[in-house]
């Protein structure tokens, strides 16, 4: 049986390795740590769950297919729950709740803006439009050629698709008022890259959210990890935790095998394929000689990588009266915040933050009467000076502003804290500059132009995840895995 060596454990590693092992080849995971799931790990402490990563479940029609593909449904692993609201958002003000009901959404945006409401239903059908190209066509592209994309649908749609105007200018079209022009830019922040250079294509993030909604998996995020695992576990994948992956093998521009080190001793796994399902970046310039590099150190460098976070986990001995599931802090200026990320990058001078208290939906995640909180800052990639006085600095900052906004006191009640950042992300996951999304979505940073999901040096090496096609996020990490796996079975089939 032929032989496939996956690197990394996190949904795409997890995805591509199940679409493998379905095939019927022979898979083996080898990730560095102790459990599955990459950025989505699980931080369990004095009585507390808590989902270290992603916090918002969005697209759940692609995550069912995932399921759908092994003869499965979600149902069999988890259950899934509409958040209604789908958020709260804290302006300078008042707060805004986010209803799930679309009517209702309608109502609220006509109170704000007169017209709105029908501009709504306008910018929907656009969205709605990318939304089902987009997710049935674009994302499934292995994206290694441009020929892949003369597709009468594609074509007939280049204009309604609008690849070349700025999600921040259609938005302008549409919407006159700030805080709907907020709102709807929001979705965008989680491709990594500000409104005004993400391609208005991406509006599809709109129908998502507004659409698709917000859902939540009783126990968390991590609840779909498990049920990943499990998954691939029953169609035959083997996984090898705390193997850290120093080399790739290669012989005459073909991958023979990988080394991996597990308890300072080095094994070596033979390998037809490898698929890269690590930080890209770590892979090609760590794990491979340099003649085997598709990308220089200067290519890199150019790339505009999705922000990296400052967060906190944090456990309090009480629940606080008026809070949400999902939250965010909208209360300051998101242009200077930006520009900090982006333009000037720099740690911030007054944070936009997020807040997740899971405990809200889930009875599981926080002892009895308890709450679980989860804080998040978005920082530029690459920052230096990320030291524990300067997150608690930060913490302050922010707490203040948390409970001002809540209108109840946080601080006294705090039994657990943790936090996280840039070291965390370099240290754990290798990550290019310390990034917890991977690449922005720019238009230059898209389908063909991103790094490409084969080597072009070695000829049966892949790679998936965040930095390649077709993103970041969850949802395009699990069709990462799927369209790597159908390239390598391509490959593997010749
Ligand atoms: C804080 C945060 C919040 C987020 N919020 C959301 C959200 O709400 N919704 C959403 O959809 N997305 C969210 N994302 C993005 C989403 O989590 C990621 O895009 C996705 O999890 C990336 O998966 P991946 O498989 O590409 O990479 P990873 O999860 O990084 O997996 C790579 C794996 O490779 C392993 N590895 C690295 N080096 C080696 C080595 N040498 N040897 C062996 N193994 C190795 C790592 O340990 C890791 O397990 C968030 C991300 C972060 C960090």
């Amino acid at each position: 049986m032929k032989k496939v060596v996956i690197i990394g454990s996190g949904f795409a590693g997890l995805s591509a390795a199940a679409f493998m092992a379905k095939a019927g080849y022979d898979v083996v995971v080898l990730e560095k740590k102790l459990q599955p799931g990459g950025r989505a790990a699980q931080l369990k402490a004095n009585g507390f769950t808590f989902d270290m990563g992603p916090s918002w479940y969005w697209m759940p029609d692609v995550f069912e297919r995932f399921f759908n593909s092994f003869g499965k449904k979600i149902s069999d692993y988890y259950s899934l729950e509409r958040l209604d609201p789908s958020y709260r958002i804290y302006w300078e003000d008042a707060p805004m709740d986010i209803p799930a009901d679309y009517d209702e959404l309608k109502k609220l945006f006509e109170s704000i803006e007169t017209g709105s409401s029908k501009a709504l239903d306008q910018f929907m059908a656009e969205a709605e439009y990318k939304y089902r190209i987009g997710i049935n066509k674009l994302v499934h592209k292995p994206s290694r050629s441009i020929t892949e994309f003369i597709d009468w649908d594609i074509i007939k749609g280049i204009v309604k698709l609008d690849v070349f105007t700025s999600m921040k200018k259609h938005i302008a079209t549409y919407f006159k008022n700030e805080k709907i022009r907020q709102l709807l830019e929001f979705p965008v922040l989680f491709l990594g890259a500000l409104p005004k250079d993400t391609p208005a294509l991406y509006s599809l993030m709109n129908y998502a959210d507004i659409k698709l909604g917000t859902w939540y998996p009783q126990g968390g995020m991590y609840t779909v990890v498990k049920s990943m695992y499990e998954l691939a576990k029953e169609l035959g994948v083997q996984f090898c935790f705390e193997h850290n992956v120093t080399e790739v093998k290669i012989d005459n521009g073909k991958a023979t095998g990988v080394v991996a080190n597990h308890k300072n001793a080095n094994k070596i796994f033979d390998a037809d394929v490898v698929i890269g399902g690590a930080d890209y970046h770590f892979i090609e310039t760590k794990l491979l000689p340099a003649k085997y590099r598709t990308y220089s150190e200067a290519y890199w460098d150019k790339r505009i990588m999705a922000p990296s976070c400052l967060i906190y986990y944090v456990g309090l001995n009480k629940r606080i009266k008026n809070i949400r599931h999902h939250s965010l802090f909208f209360d300051v200026s998101f242009d200077i915040h930006g520009k900090e990320i982006y333009t000037d990058p720099k740690w911030p001078t007054k944070p936009l933050f997020y807040v997740s208290a899971t405990s809200v939906s889930d009875k599981t995640v926080a002892p009895e009467g308890c709450e679980n909180l989860f804080f998040l800052i978005p920082i530029a990639a690459g920052l230096t000076g990320d030291t524990e006085a300067l997150r608690d600095s930060y913490f302050n900052t922010i707490l203040k502003r948390f409970e001002e906004k809540v209108g109840e006191p946080v601080e006294n009640f705090i039994v657990y804290k943790q936090s996280y950042s840039v070291k965390n992300f370099v240290d754990d996951y290798n990550a290019y500059k310390g990034n917890a999304y991977g690449l922005a979505n720019t238009l230059l940073q898209t389908a063909i132009l991103k790094p490409g999901l084969s080597s072009k040096k070695v000829s049966n090496l892949f790679y998936t995840g965040q930095l390649t096609v077709p993103g970041p996020g969850v949802p395009p990490s699990l069709i990462s895995g799927e369209v790597v796996a159908k390239e390598a079975i391509k490959y593997l089939s010749k």
